[in-house]
Protein backbone atom coordinates (compact mmCIF):
# COMPACT_ATOMS: atom_id res chain seq x y z
CA UNK A 1 0.00 0.00 0.00
CA UNK A 2 1.16 3.22 -1.07
CA UNK A 3 1.33 6.35 1.32
CA UNK A 4 -0.48 9.54 -0.43
CA UNK A 5 -1.28 13.04 0.69
CA UNK A 6 -1.78 13.63 4.52
CA UNK A 7 -5.56 14.06 4.83
CA UNK A 8 -5.39 15.60 8.26
CA UNK A 9 -2.99 16.42 11.23
CA UNK A 10 -4.83 15.85 14.74
CA UNK A 11 -3.02 16.09 18.17
CA UNK A 12 -0.94 12.67 18.24
CA UNK A 13 -1.69 11.51 14.92
CA UNK A 14 -1.72 12.67 11.57
CA UNK A 15 -3.46 10.49 8.95
CA UNK A 16 -2.68 10.04 5.37
CA UNK A 17 -4.31 8.90 1.84
CA UNK A 18 -3.22 5.56 0.48
CA UNK A 19 -3.46 4.15 -2.95
CA UNK A 20 -6.59 2.46 -1.91
CA UNK A 21 -9.69 4.93 -0.92
CA UNK A 22 -10.78 2.13 1.85
CA UNK A 23 -7.51 2.37 3.67
CA UNK A 24 -5.78 5.02 5.69
CA UNK A 25 -2.44 5.36 7.36
CA UNK A 26 -2.21 6.56 10.78
CA UNK A 27 1.03 8.37 12.02
CA UNK A 28 1.61 8.82 15.72
CA UNK A 29 3.25 11.71 17.04
CA UNK A 30 5.28 12.25 20.19
CA UNK A 31 3.00 15.47 20.48
CA UNK A 32 0.77 15.61 23.96
CA UNK A 33 -2.04 18.02 24.11
CA UNK A 34 -4.36 17.86 27.12
CA UNK A 35 -7.11 20.01 28.52
CA UNK A 36 -8.71 20.34 25.11
CA UNK A 37 -5.15 21.58 24.12
CA UNK A 38 -4.31 24.16 26.29
CA UNK A 39 -1.81 22.36 27.79
CA UNK A 40 0.99 21.01 25.11
CA UNK A 41 4.05 19.69 25.10
CA UNK A 42 6.00 16.55 24.06
CA UNK A 43 6.59 12.87 25.36
CA UNK A 44 9.72 11.19 24.13
CA UNK A 45 8.91 7.78 22.25
CA UNK A 46 5.31 8.17 23.14
CA UNK A 47 4.38 8.41 19.32
CA UNK A 48 6.09 4.28 18.87
CA UNK A 49 4.77 2.98 22.12
CA UNK A 50 1.35 4.42 21.52
CA UNK A 51 1.28 2.43 17.96
CA UNK A 52 2.68 -0.74 19.00
CA UNK A 53 0.37 -0.48 22.19
CA UNK A 54 -2.67 0.19 20.06
CA UNK A 55 -2.32 -2.24 17.69
CA UNK A 56 -1.41 -4.99 19.89
CA UNK A 57 -4.86 -4.33 21.91
CA UNK A 58 -6.69 -4.23 19.28
CA UNK A 59 -5.70 -7.24 17.68
CA UNK A 60 -6.71 -8.47 21.01
CA UNK A 61 -9.95 -7.60 20.52
CA UNK A 62 -10.29 -8.72 17.09
CA UNK A 63 -9.42 -12.29 18.55
CA UNK A 64 -12.11 -11.65 20.91
CA UNK A 65 -14.75 -10.77 18.54
CA UNK A 66 -14.99 -7.26 18.63
CA UNK A 67 -14.31 -5.36 14.89
CA UNK A 68 -11.22 -2.80 15.02
CA UNK A 69 -9.88 -0.45 12.08
CA UNK A 70 -6.72 -2.19 12.20
CA UNK A 71 -5.27 -3.77 9.36
CA UNK A 72 -1.45 -4.31 9.62
CA UNK A 73 1.50 -2.26 11.73
CA UNK A 74 3.67 -0.78 8.98
CA UNK A 75 6.63 0.50 11.14
CA UNK A 76 7.65 2.02 14.29
CA UNK A 77 4.94 4.92 14.04
CA UNK A 78 3.06 4.18 11.18
CA UNK A 79 -0.20 1.76 11.20
CA UNK A 80 -2.47 1.08 8.07
CA UNK A 81 -6.59 1.12 9.19
CA UNK A 82 -9.68 0.84 7.36
CA UNK A 83 -11.01 4.02 6.27
CA UNK A 84 -14.36 4.63 8.28
CA UNK A 85 -16.60 7.82 8.81
CA UNK A 86 -16.12 8.71 12.16
CA UNK A 87 -19.01 8.92 14.85
CA UNK A 88 -18.84 12.32 16.95
CA UNK A 89 -18.84 10.38 20.23
CA UNK A 90 -16.06 10.02 22.59
CA UNK A 91 -17.55 6.90 24.64
CA UNK A 92 -16.09 6.81 27.94
CA UNK A 93 -16.15 3.69 30.16
CA UNK A 94 -15.20 4.19 33.92
CA UNK A 95 -14.23 1.61 36.59
CA UNK A 96 -12.99 3.60 39.44
CA UNK A 97 -14.34 7.26 40.10
CA UNK A 98 -11.09 9.30 38.38
CA UNK A 99 -10.77 12.82 36.11
CA UNK A 100 -13.51 14.73 35.08
CA UNK A 101 -16.51 11.95 37.14
CA UNK A 102 -14.87 12.97 40.69
CA UNK A 103 -14.85 16.47 39.76
CA UNK A 104 -18.50 16.35 38.13
CA UNK A 105 -20.07 14.40 41.15
CA UNK A 106 -17.77 16.31 44.08
CA UNK A 107 -16.12 12.55 44.76
CA UNK A 108 -13.00 11.60 45.60
CA UNK A 109 -10.51 9.65 42.99
CA UNK A 110 -10.32 5.59 43.65
CA UNK A 111 -13.98 4.65 44.50
CA UNK A 112 -14.25 1.11 42.71
CA UNK A 113 -18.00 0.66 41.00
CA UNK A 114 -20.04 -2.38 41.39
CA UNK A 115 -19.96 -1.99 37.48
CA UNK A 116 -18.75 -0.15 34.82
CA UNK A 117 -20.09 3.30 33.85
CA UNK A 118 -20.44 4.34 30.38
CA UNK A 119 -20.95 7.83 29.29
CA UNK A 120 -21.00 9.62 25.90
CA UNK A 121 -18.99 13.45 24.83
CA UNK A 122 -19.99 14.76 21.86
CA UNK A 123 -16.75 14.95 20.49
CA UNK A 124 -16.55 18.70 19.20
CA UNK A 125 -13.78 20.98 20.18
CA UNK A 126 -15.32 24.22 20.15
CA UNK A 127 -18.03 23.00 22.63
CA UNK A 128 -15.27 21.68 24.74
CA UNK A 129 -16.75 17.83 24.20
CA UNK A 130 -20.08 18.14 26.22
CA UNK A 131 -21.76 15.48 27.73
CA UNK A 132 -24.80 13.91 25.67
CA UNK A 133 -27.29 11.35 26.51
CA UNK A 134 -28.66 8.84 23.69
CA UNK A 135 -31.60 10.56 22.48
CA UNK A 136 -29.83 14.06 21.76
CA UNK A 137 -26.89 12.16 20.66
CA UNK A 138 -29.87 10.81 17.90
CA UNK A 139 -31.79 14.25 17.78
CA UNK A 140 -28.50 15.14 16.44
CA UNK A 141 -27.90 12.40 14.29
CA UNK A 142 -24.51 11.75 15.15
CA UNK A 143 -25.96 8.45 14.90
CA UNK A 144 -28.77 6.07 15.05
CA UNK A 145 -30.43 4.79 18.38
CA UNK A 146 -29.74 0.89 16.68
CA UNK A 147 -25.62 2.21 16.47
CA UNK A 148 -25.85 3.69 20.02
CA UNK A 149 -26.76 0.43 21.46
CA UNK A 150 -24.33 -1.09 19.32
CA UNK A 151 -21.57 1.38 20.47
CA UNK A 152 -22.59 0.62 24.44
CA UNK A 153 -22.65 -3.13 23.94
CA UNK A 154 -19.10 -3.15 22.39
CA UNK A 155 -17.45 -0.59 25.02
CA UNK A 156 -18.70 -2.53 27.67
CA UNK A 157 -17.39 -6.06 26.27
CA UNK A 158 -14.00 -3.92 25.42
CA UNK A 159 -14.05 -3.15 28.98
CA UNK A 160 -14.33 -6.53 30.18
CA UNK A 161 -11.10 -7.61 28.25
CA UNK A 162 -9.02 -4.61 28.35
CA UNK A 163 -9.31 -4.78 32.28
CA UNK A 164 -8.68 -8.85 32.23
CA UNK A 165 -5.76 -8.11 30.28
CA UNK A 166 -4.25 -5.52 32.15
CA UNK A 167 -4.97 -7.44 35.64
CA UNK A 168 -2.47 -9.89 34.13
CA UNK A 169 0.11 -6.77 34.07
CA UNK A 170 -0.04 -5.75 37.25
CA UNK A 171 -2.36 -2.76 36.01
CA UNK A 172 -5.61 -1.67 37.03
CA UNK A 173 -7.56 -0.01 34.23
CA UNK A 174 -9.61 2.82 35.63
CA UNK A 175 -11.45 4.11 32.88
CA UNK A 176 -10.81 4.73 29.21
CA UNK A 177 -12.24 6.43 25.54
CA UNK A 178 -13.12 4.80 22.73
CA UNK A 179 -14.18 6.76 19.50
CA UNK A 180 -16.26 4.25 16.77
CA UNK A 181 -16.06 4.77 12.87
CA UNK A 182 -18.86 3.57 10.20
CA UNK A 183 -17.58 1.58 7.33
CA UNK A 184 -19.14 2.31 4.21
CA UNK A 185 -21.35 -0.36 4.48
CA UNK A 186 -22.65 0.79 7.90
CA UNK A 187 -20.58 -1.45 9.75
CA UNK A 188 -19.54 -0.20 13.15
CA UNK A 189 -15.93 -0.54 13.79
CA UNK A 190 -13.47 0.81 16.74
CA UNK A 191 -11.15 3.32 15.73
CA UNK A 192 -9.30 5.43 17.00
CA UNK A 193 -6.67 4.10 19.82
CA UNK A 194 -6.27 2.57 23.19
CA UNK A 195 -3.06 3.66 24.69
CA UNK A 196 -2.19 5.84 28.08
CA UNK A 197 -3.29 8.62 26.52
CA UNK A 198 -6.81 7.51 26.22
CA UNK A 199 -6.58 4.82 29.48
CA UNK A 200 -6.22 5.76 32.79
CA UNK A 201 -3.89 2.91 33.85
CA UNK A 202 -2.76 2.38 37.73
CA UNK A 203 -0.56 0.11 39.19
CA UNK A 204 -2.51 -2.40 41.12
CA UNK A 205 0.11 -2.50 44.01
CA UNK A 206 0.86 0.78 44.93
CA UNK A 207 -1.52 2.94 42.91
CA UNK A 208 0.99 4.99 40.44
CA UNK A 209 -0.28 6.04 37.86
CA UNK A 210 0.97 5.24 34.25
CA UNK A 211 -0.91 7.17 31.76
CA UNK A 212 -1.22 10.55 30.59
CA UNK A 213 -2.40 12.04 33.84
CA UNK A 214 1.50 12.32 34.79
CA UNK A 215 1.42 14.83 32.10
CA UNK A 216 -1.49 16.68 32.69
CA UNK A 217 -0.61 16.74 35.70
CA UNK A 218 3.14 17.65 36.12
CA UNK A 219 4.13 14.55 37.85
CA UNK A 220 7.23 13.76 35.85
CA UNK A 221 8.59 10.42 35.23
CA UNK A 222 6.15 10.76 31.76
CA UNK A 223 8.31 9.12 29.40
CA UNK A 224 9.40 6.16 31.95
CA UNK A 225 5.64 5.56 32.67
CA UNK A 226 4.79 4.94 29.00
CA UNK A 227 7.32 2.75 28.64
CA UNK A 228 7.13 1.09 31.66
CA UNK A 229 3.11 0.09 30.55
CA UNK A 230 5.04 -0.94 27.03
CA UNK A 231 7.11 -3.02 28.94
CA UNK A 232 4.59 -5.00 31.15
CA UNK A 233 2.28 -5.19 28.51
CA UNK A 234 4.85 -7.04 26.30
CA UNK A 235 6.28 -9.19 28.72
CA UNK A 236 2.97 -10.25 29.54
CA UNK A 237 1.83 -11.07 26.38
CA UNK A 238 1.14 -14.63 26.39
N1 LIG B 1 -10.06 10.85 27.52
C1 LIG B 1 -9.45 10.93 26.28
N2 LIG B 1 -9.70 12.02 25.49
C2 LIG B 1 -10.53 13.02 25.87
C3 LIG B 1 -11.15 12.94 27.12
C4 LIG B 1 -10.90 11.85 27.93
O1 LIG B 1 -8.72 10.03 25.89
O2 LIG B 1 -10.72 13.97 25.09
C5 LIG B 1 -9.82 9.69 28.39
C6 LIG B 1 -8.93 10.04 29.58
O3 LIG B 1 -7.58 9.77 29.30
C7 LIG B 1 -9.46 9.12 30.65
C8 LIG B 1 -10.92 8.91 30.29
O4 LIG B 1 -11.04 9.26 28.92
O5 LIG B 1 -8.80 7.87 30.58
C9 LIG B 1 -11.88 9.73 31.12
O6 LIG B 1 -11.49 11.08 31.07
P1 LIG B 1 -12.27 12.18 31.93
O7 LIG B 1 -13.67 12.30 31.44
O8 LIG B 1 -12.10 11.88 33.37
O9 LIG B 1 -11.60 13.54 31.52
P2 LIG B 1 -10.25 14.24 32.01
O10 LIG B 1 -10.21 14.16 33.48
O11 LIG B 1 -9.16 13.44 31.34
O12 LIG B 1 -10.39 15.61 31.47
Amino acid sequence: MEKRQQLYEGKAKKVFATDDPDYLIVEYKDDATAFNGVKRGMIRGKGAINNRMSNRLMQKLEAAGIPTHFVRELSDRETLVKSVEIIPLEVIVRNTSAGSFSQRYGVAEGIDFESPTVELSYKNDALGDPLINTDSAAALKLASRTEIALIRQYALRIDRELRRFWRICGVKLVDFKLEFGRLPDGEIILADEISPDTCRLWDAATGEKLDKDRFRRDLGGVEDAYREILRRMESHDA
